[in-house]
């Protein structure tokens, strides 16, 4: 079972289809080399990707307190 055999040269992330993988090359192409696993979106700089990320953590942290109450 090989799901994913599109593979980016460039950061060597594994897609099921070459579309997604064409997509994916904007992230490079647009000088965006880092992506968010998330969301994938794309950024310039590991410092403004690593803010992105806290977005999710934050999102995640609100469901679990939501369920709770
Ligand atoms: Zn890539
Ligand atoms: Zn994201």
């Amino acid at each position: 079972m090989r799901e994913k055999d599109h593979l980016c040269g460039i950061c060597d992330r594994a897609f099921s289809d070459k579309k997604l993988l064409t997509a994916h090359m904007q992230v490079h192409n647009g000088m965006k080399p880092y992506s968010c696993s998330i969301c994938n979106k794309g950024f310039s700089y590991y410092s403004s990707l690593s803010a992105h990320k806290k977005i999710h953590l934050k999102e995640k942290n609100k469901l679990d307190n939501e369920e709770t109450t």
